[in-house]
């Protein structure tokens, strides 16, 4: 049986330890957190990632915390006028699957609980790799409590900062993207009810506001993002006053205003957005990079969080397949690559499209559904690797 050794109980991490598991490996996931907290915000799970989550079992679970996408709309940042209707019903008819909007810590959660009933010891919290030394028999992990854990094959999905990628390939310096983030929560009860259904995205002078429902409807989950000259440090639990995003979002319309105003003061949180280059491998032997850990992308697209859960699969995928660990790894990869690269570039335009002056702005070009026609139709179960 495959010892598998996964890095991190994120998205990716937890997701990878459930398919790897279902195709007979033995999971174990490190989680330098000693605790999983109610952390983090909003994130989309767009047909692509659903039906891997189904797949793995969690439909009935997800779908009871989470909130079916609706259509939303693109505004005007002034005006509010509509500029073009977003309906996801479309890629959910067309896949079968759902399109859900749901909080990271419910999501997390659920795929706590599904790798428990599965492996109950399979989880260890408080365990924080320091180094991976690749053999070719094995791979060893070292831990800061001092253990040293050997096994076939190490997934590293420890998030855009990873320590393997910096271990492994490359000490490479994060470059300021030029833009700066607030994430916030409201609590839909605080909000008039006109504001309630209303989701979707506001842009234009150099600024972009999305939101949409959370947690069974009780959260209304917002990112704004603003141009930025400098921004010193990474990390995304920088506390933010509400006076300073008000400030940066001044002449926003009313509904923005009235929505970002409700912000609880310890639920409003900003970070500078940090890109990396792109590497030209994730596998170095018998180790790989998943995730973040592998491709952090901006988020426009809604996508980071999808791509770890496909990776996850196709992973489980290859490693079934029963031809070796490191020829596994490698045809992860090169399946995994050329996706990933093209929904990433999408990302990178849609930031471009969303800074640019919105009075050009042509829905037609919109290049989510122009670029890439299968970013929500992609069948990771049964893709060919
Ligand atoms: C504002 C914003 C909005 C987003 N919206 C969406 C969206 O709508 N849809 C979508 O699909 N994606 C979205 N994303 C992207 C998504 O959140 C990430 O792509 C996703 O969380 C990546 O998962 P991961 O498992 O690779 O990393 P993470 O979820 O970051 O998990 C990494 C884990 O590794 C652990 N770890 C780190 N180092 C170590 C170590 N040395 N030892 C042990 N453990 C370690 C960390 O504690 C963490 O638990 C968004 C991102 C942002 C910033």
């Amino acid at each position: 049986m495959n010892r598998i050794s996964i890095i991190g109980a994120g998205i990716g991490g937890l997701t990878a330890a459930l398919a790897l598991h279902d195709v007979g490996a033995h999971v174990t996931v490190y989680e330098q957190a000693k605790h999983l907290t109610d952390e983090g915000a909003g994130i989309q799970i767009a047909p692509n990632a659903s039906r891997i989550l189904c797949h793995l079992g969690l439909r009935h679970v997800l779908a009871a915390d989470a909130v079916a996408a609706s259509t939303s709309a693109y505004r005007h940042y002034r005006t509010g006028a509509v500029l073009k209707i977003n309906d996801p019903s479309e890629s959910v008819r067309r896949t079968g699957f759902p399109y859900w909007r749901i909080h990271r810590a419910d999501l997390q959660r659920a795929l706590v609980s599904a790798l428990a009933r599965r492996a109950p010891d399979a989880l260890h919290l408080g365990w924080q790799v320091l180094a991976v030394e690749t053999g070719s028999d094995n791979v060893s992990l070292v831990f800061s409590n001092g253990q040293r854990v050997t096994s076939d094959l190490v997934v590293a999905a420890d998030g855009i900062r990873s320590t393997v990628r910096s271990m492994l390939f490359a000490r490479d310096t994060p470059h300021f993207e030029g833009y700066v983030a607030w994430r916030g929560l409201v609590p839909m009860a605080d909000l008039p009810e006109r504001l309630r259904t209303m989701g979707g995205a506001s842009f234009g002078g150099g600024r972009f506001i999305v939101n949409y429902a959370v947690r069974r409807g009780e959260l209304m989950n917002f990112v704004a993002i603003a141009r930025h000259e400098t921004w010193e440090e990474e990390g995304w639990r920088i506390p933010s006053r509400l006076a300073e995003l008000q400030e940066a979002f001044t002449d926003f319309h009313d509904d923005v205003q009235e929505l970002i105003g409700h912000t609880p003061p310890d639920r409003l949180f900003k970070w500078g957005i940090f890109g990396r280059p792109r590497l030209p491998s994730w596998v170095q032997g018998r180790a790989s990079l998943l995730g973040d850990a592998a491709h952090p992308m901006l988020p426009y697209l809604a996508q980071g969080g999808a791509m770890a859960i496909e990776d996850a699969m196709l992973l489980a995928r290859a490693v079934a397949n029963g031809d070796g660990h490191v020829s596994a790894l490698q045809r992860w990869e090169t399946a995994r690559m050329p996706r990933v690269n093209r929904v990433s570039d999408a990302s990178a335009a849609m930031a471009a499209m969303f800074h640019t002056d919105v009075d050009a702005y042509d829905p037609s070009r919109d290049v989510s559904a122009g670029r890439l026609p299968d970013l929500a139709t992609f069948d990771a179960l049964t893709a060919p690797i």
